[in-house]
């Protein structure tokens, strides 16, 4: 592909899902010739890829799309792109008004209204409905944006676009659309393309993962999946998130026993632990189900390390309701606690019928109270990894120390001077906190000495 001497600049927050949809968008335009630059000032094309999952997300694209405004002062051929979860699907028309100087606006994971406004695209344009890109997506291959080419160790790969739950304080399904899960030829077609381009882990991704082909009548399901992707050359290592309890079935358990490549992590959320909070929340199951459930894990995947998500002050949590979170964080002791205070978003159900009654103090209170608890939890369960020995997968060295992961995805740093970066080696523990650990390289087998 001919260079148009022009640049791009992607800025990305939130999920793990924008990553993906970024990496995607950046490969799509550097088919069309454009190159990267990590210098928003230098960028022809500037794309803000943004979240809005609660207030602070939203605040915060608001407030870099804003101080990007003076720049299309200053250039007028300046392309802004507004994407993901701020435009939504249903477009942009409000938003068009109220953001004059935006030029292109993008749902989630939709590379096609750029793409179509650099190429003047007016088939593209006047086709209504689009839920599928024709411009990127195709048969699921994917080049890796030159910047990150032969160093992407591991990527992202969406498997279920959407959601079609309806948790009562989430945004996600009114701006990511109805639950679609990918054809399943595509997604392998995805895998191989990244394994060809030196990807050694893929972590596959859906807002219910494990929901993965229950919405088509004939694919295969989240477990199946697993295993024709472990059969893919060059990839080391599969991971995937997000699971709901609900759809969490023992296949899936047995498939990430079973299969060599398959990680054992999981990523569940709770998000409540008392039984009233989760019927408010239309959560599905109860905090019984959910002990349940983690026990079962546990059981059928031994060593597993899970994962969980809590939002505390839910409207109407109580002292005593929040207590049942706390109990059920220490009872369980999980790997990981992605905590978060509750926000109300436009246009939930949360937000329409119930107040906002827990004060910002209380809710910064609760947060601290769990983030105390599982930092004790999190010390204790890695201190058991300390002086053993663990396959890890290296990403790449940051300050002079390789960073990488064990399959239970724990952070581990190692001193090394070797090129490390997308092997998977066994290396010491040699110490232990609660977000992350320290190894050393095994000792070199010293060389026999060859005597004459
Ligand atoms: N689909 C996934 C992830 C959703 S977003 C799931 O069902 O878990 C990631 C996390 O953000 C959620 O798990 C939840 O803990 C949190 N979250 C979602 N909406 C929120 C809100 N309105 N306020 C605070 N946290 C929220």
């Amino acid at each position: 592909m001919d260079k148009l001497n022009k640049k791009y600049h992607i800025w990305t927050a939130g999920c793990q899902m924008n990553v993906a949809d970024s990496r995607r968008l950046g490969s799509s335009l550097e088919h069309l010739g454009y190159n990267f630059t990590d210098n928003v000032k230098e960028a022809d094309v500037l794309v803000l890829n943004t979240c809005v999952v609660r207030q602070s997300a939203e605040d915060k694209a608001l407030g870099f799309l804003h101080s990007i405004r003076p720049l299309k002062e200053q250039n007028p051929n300046l392309v802004i792109n507004l994407m993901g979860c701020l435009v939504g699907v249903k477009g942009a028309e409000k938003l068009q008004k109220k953001l004059p100087f935006v030029d292109v606006f993008s749902p989630p994971s939709d590379p096609g209204p750029l793409i179509a406004h650099l190429t003047q695209d007016d088939d593209y344009i006047n086709e209504t409905n689009v839920t599928r890109n024709r411009f990127a997506i195709m048969d699921g291959e994917i080049i890796i944006p030159e910047h990150e080419r032969g160093k992407l160790v591991s990527a992202f790969i969406p498997v279920v676009y959407g959601c079609s739950h309806a948790c009562t304080y989430c945004i996600i399904p009114y701006q990511r659309g109805i639950e679609r899960s990918r054809p399943v030829g595509e997604i392998v077609a995805e895998a191989r393309s990244l394994a060809a381009q030196g990807v050694k882990e893929i972590t596959l991704l859906g807002q219910i993962v494990d929901r993965y082909g229950k919405d088509v009548a004939d694919g295969p399901n989240l477990a199946e999946l697993l295993h024709l992707l472990n059969d893919v050359a060059g990839i080391e290592r599969i991971r995937f998130l997000t699971s709901h309890p609900n759809y969490f079935g023992v296949d899936i358990m047995r498939a990430v026993a079973e299969l060599p490549k398959v990680m054992p992590h999981f990523e569940v959320p709770i998000q409540a632990g008392d039984n009233e909070v989760l019927e408010n929340m239309k959560r599905g199951y109860t905090q019984e189900d959910y002990r349940k459930l983690i026990a079962q894990i546990r059981d059928e995947v031994p060593g597993c390390s899970i994962a969980t998500d809590i939002i505390v002050g839910f409207p109407g949590e109580t002292e005593e309701q929040f207590e049942q979170t706390y109990q059920l964080l220490a009872d369980l002791k999980m790997d990981v606690a992605h905590l978060a205070r509750y926000s109300p978003r436009k246009g939930t159900v949360s937000e329409r019928r119930m107040a906002d009654d827990v004060t910002d103090a209380e809710k910064r209170r609760r947060f601290h109270r769990l983030e105390a608890l599982q930092k004790e939890i999190a010390t204790e369960i890695n201190a058991r990894y300390l002086g053993e020995t663990v396959p890890v997968l290296f990403e790449e060295k940051v300050k002079g120390r390789w960073r990488g992961r064990t399959p239970t995805n724990k952070l581990v740093f190692v001193e090394s001077d070797d090129n490390l970066r997308g092997k998977v080696v066994d290396v010491r523990i040699t110490w232990t906190g609660p977000w992350s650990m320290q190894a050393q390289m095994l000792q070199q087998k010293p060389t026999p000495l060859v005597l004459a």
